[in-house]
């Protein structure tokens, strides 16, 4: 027969802990050893029975400045001084123990120095009943209880361990059905709790077979020390009664678990005092630090605010994680003695006691979840629901309805319904129950999943595509030269990215266009540009230069505008054919080219726009710096959050490795772990900090863009406007309204010209361009055209590029660079 175990019903349950909300405080008891010399000059205890209070006289040989302390007061919950066995069980163990068969963790722990009445609390005299301590009584009153219920099938089950330099030794490993491995017990975690990997647990199904456990434990404790040469005094023992309950009826799924944790703890007498050599100092040792360990752990879980106690430091703070504080009753006694000479000893058991006072826990019971009575009571009510559809179905006069789980036909059929809903051949999909309806929302939500891929897949095929936060890669392709600093792409040559197609000159708005007079010679230019035609280019040609930008307020009127520009600029300057224009002496004959005019007009009526202008692309400029600057921060921030991790997952392997994390339940964690998820979780909130400062960055970003290319409209539309009126357009011409700034009048002047932007290299006019086409996209026959006239007139010193819709991603043609024939 194999090691019995905490059966595997346990662990496939479902575990609940419920909390009543009631917060307890640790009960701390302090028990005096009987002595015939007890010092009631120095200690006296407190009316309520419930403080002690030490007075020690002052040490005259310290001098006359003495600022040794003489005075104590310790409030604990009760002071058992001549106390028999059965008081001190009734007032420190009783309650811990009834609550532990209604499904609460109880643990009581003995402390204080060796001889102190520590072993005589918890386990009394075996050879005595009536000095009989709590071990026994609570297995008394455990199955007392049981009887008491008969409502529900409890079971109990013991063990009994002992911790010795840090070794777990199996104190009821000497019973004849107990297979012993040589493999060393170890503490591990699960989701239902601690539990002793390798520790024998025994099923005790009366009283007396109870008894014989704890003394088959007591004799093995002793045996254990000598033929070992133990010193019993420093090992710490824990006997543990598991407690089980099941209701008799078998239709509630619920049962309750819970565990009493009876601790007697080694001697707490300081290293100094014992005088320990060799191996006693190494025990010793042993315990004072495992005692600390307990004394730091309490120390931490006394105080609300830390988040980590140090659990793992030792076996027995490890072993007693879930019955330290957390949802446990627990009692503390301290045991002391009331001698005048031990009186440094009581005062350090004193304040132990008085330390675990300051935790406070929250006892809950440990619910569980019958799986097996679940499954068979869900099943019984899954058959009486079938039924009582039947029969609403046959009264509605509802036949061939089923509500089992569709198979693979049934799930076809249904998408091939949504799709045929989809594509209209279907006018509705009937509604036959709730499965059904189910499923048809599943095919549609597969059905726009797969169309998303497909039209993705399109794209991809079609584009190359670099995302937007994609720094380092926009870095690369503005450096190819395949998208200019803002991200847009340069050279669109085969103009579907913008719609830039050839159309026919009489698009609706070259139809609305009434030609005046100077722009007649338009028609002429137009002819010089048919296909084959001297000076003529074809069409690849012509998009090569469609960076050319063909800005134009939104209410282009007068599409023939071009002609005139070019006449304006060409390199030999067509002679002003108007009569009108002739008989203005203040004009010059031949108009000055755009580009030095347009200097001209920038410092002279265009110059408060162009301040203003200016100054907003300097904004501009320095919110994408910062936005850039920015992304450069989260990207070394996530190098940082990846290497933090990658530290914490070595930490987690390690600790794996070492055997002590069971899995899923309750993390154990050291220190520098600890940390690790601390430095961890402040990346993450700087990244997200980071985050949503680049985002309002890029708002921000937008919003100055959005100005800058109002400016910039403003400015040209108000230099084509100055240009006219200065050079060349008559009086009758220049009378339409001045509608709004923005708008363009007769004499528009093709920026394509105006190099002296270019100067700007950062200047957008795709923008302006891209809104323009957007509010009218008739109007892009009509640039086309003049593209194309531009182009063949070689004005093709162009300063911006095209600018894509900023909301989807940047898209790049897949062509060789070849094709961009940048300037
Ligand atoms: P500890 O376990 O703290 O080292 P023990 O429980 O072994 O101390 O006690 C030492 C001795 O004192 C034992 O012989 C025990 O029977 C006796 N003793 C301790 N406390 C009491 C008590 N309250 N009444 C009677 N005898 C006691
Ligand atoms: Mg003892």
């Amino acid at each position: 027969m194999g090691r019995p175990s905490i059966p595997m019903k346990q662990h496939k349950d479902k575990h609940r802990i419920i909390k009543m909300g009631t917060r307890k405080k640790v009960h701390a008891y302090v028990r005096f050893r009987p002595t015939d010399e007890f010092a009631y000059d120095m200690i006296s205890f407190g009316e309520d029975n419930k403080s002690v209070d030490i007075h020690i006289k002052k040490d005259t040989r310290k001098g006359i400045v003495n600022n040794q302390q003489t005075d104590w007061s310790f409030k604990l919950d009760g002071v058992l001084h001549d106390a028999s066995q059965d008081n001190v069980y009734d007032t420190v163990a009783k309650e811990v123990v009834a609550q532990a068969l209604d499904g609460y963790n109880g643990t009581i722990m003995c402390y204080g120095q060796t001889g102190a009445g520590k072993t005589y609390t918890m386990t009394g005299t075996t050879e005595n009943y009536k000095h009989r301590g709590i071990l026994p009584r609570a297995l008394q009153q455990v199955f007392r209880m049981i009887e008491e219920r008969p409502t529900h099938s409890i079971t109990v089950r013991v063990s009994y361990m002992e911790i010795y330099n840090e070794t777990l030794f199996d104190l009821l490993s000497t019973l004849p059905y107990v297979c012993n491995t040589d493999t060393p017990m170890i503490i591990a975690e699960s989701p239902q709790g601690i539990f002793v990997k390798g520790l024998s647990v025994h099923m005790a199904g009366r009283e007396e077979d109870a008894f014989s456990l704890l003394f088959e434990g007591e004799t093995n404790r002793i045996i254990a020390s000598h033929t070992m040469n133990k010193n019993s005094s420093r090992s710490h023992c824990i006997f543990t009664i598991y407690i089980e309950a099941h209701s008799r009826s078998l239709s509630d799924e619920k049962y309750i678990t819970s565990k009493i944790n009876l601790v007697d703890l080694a001697g707490s007498e300081r290293l100094g005092k014992t005088g320990s050599e060799g191996q006693i100092l190494k025990e010793a040792t042993y315990i004072n630090k495992s005692l600390s360990f307990l004394e730091q752990a309490i120390i931490a879980l006394g105080d609300r605010k830390r988040e980590h106690i140090p659990f793992r430091q030792c076996k027995l703070t490890h072993a007693l994680k879930d019955s330290l504080g957390g949802n446990c009753n627990m009692v503390i006694v301290a045991n002391i003695y009331g001698d005048a000479n031990q009186l440094e000893e009581t005062l350090s058991s004193l304040r132990f006691a008085c330390r675990m006072k300051l935790i406070t826990t929250e006892p809950a019971i440990n619910e569980k979840y019958d799986a097996e009575r679940m499954v068979k009571n869900l099943e019984k009510q899954l058959v009486l629901l079938k039924q009582e559809l039947a029969i609403h179905d046959s009264l509605a006069n509802r036949s061939m309805v089923t509500y089992d789980p569709m198979d693979e036909v049934q799930i076809a059929e249904i998408n091939s319904q949504v799709r045929r809903y989809l594509d209209g051949t279907l006018e509705e999909i009937d509604i036959i129950n709730l499965r059904q309806i189910q499923e048809v929302f599943n095919q549609f939500k597969i059905i726009l999943s797969q169309q998303e891929q497909e039209v993705e897949s399109n794209l991809r095929r079609k584009y190359t595509m670099i995302d937007k936060n994609d720094f380092a890669t926009i870095s690369a392709a503005q450096k190819a030269g395949l998208i200019d600093v803002e991200g847009n792409m340069v050279g669109d040559t085969d103009g579907q990215g913008f719609g830039l197609g050839l159309a026919p000159f009489t698009s609706k708005v070259m139809k609305k266009t009434k030609v005046k007079k100077p722009f007649k010679d338009f028609g002429a230019l137009l002819k010089k540009e048919t296909p084959g035609s001297p000076g003529s280019v074809k069409d690849g040609e012509s998009v090569s230069t469609s960076k050319t930008q063909l800005l134009s307020s939104k209410e282009v009127d007068v599409k023939d505008v071009p002609s005139r520009d070019r006449e304006a600029s060409s390199s030999e300057p067509i002679q002003s054919e108007s009569p009108k224009e002739e008989t203005r002496p203040t004009r010059p004959s031949t108009p000055p080219p755009k580009p030095s005019a347009f200097e001209e007009f920038k410092n002279e009526r265009g110059s408060e726009i162009n301040r203003i202008f200016k100054q907003n692309k300097t904004i501009l400029n320095d919110r994408r710096k910062k936005a850039s600057e920015a992304a450069q921060r989260i990207n070394s921030i996530k190098r940082e959050i990846d290497s933090t991790k990658e530290a914490l997952n070595v930490q987690k392997t390690f600790r794996e490795e070492q055997g002590e994390y069971e899995n899923k339940g309750l993390m154990i964690i050291d220190e520098e772990e600890f940390l690790l998820i601390l430095k961890l979780k402040e990346l993450k909130k700087q990244y997200r900090g980071e985050y949503q400062d680049l985002r309002d960055l890029k708002a921000e970003i937008q919003y100055c863009q959005h100005l800058v290319d109002q400016c910039r409209q403003r400015l040209l539309s108000e230099f084509d406007i100055w240009y006219n009126e200065s050079f060349l357009v008559s009086e009758e011409v220049q009378s339409p309204p001045k509608t709004k700034g923005g708008s363009m009048r007769l004499g528009t002047i093709p920026l394509s010209k105006l190099t002296s932007l270019a100067e700007d290299d950062e200047d957008k006019f795709g923008q302006t361009q891209l809104s323009n086409l957007t509010d009218c996209p008739d109007s892009v026959a009509f640039y086309n055209a003049k593209m194309k006239l531009d182009q063949k007139q070689n004005y093709s010193k162009t300063m911006a590029s095209f600018q894509p819709k900023k909301s989807v991603p940047i898209v790049l043609k897949e062509k060789s660079p070849s094709d961009y024939n940048l300037p």
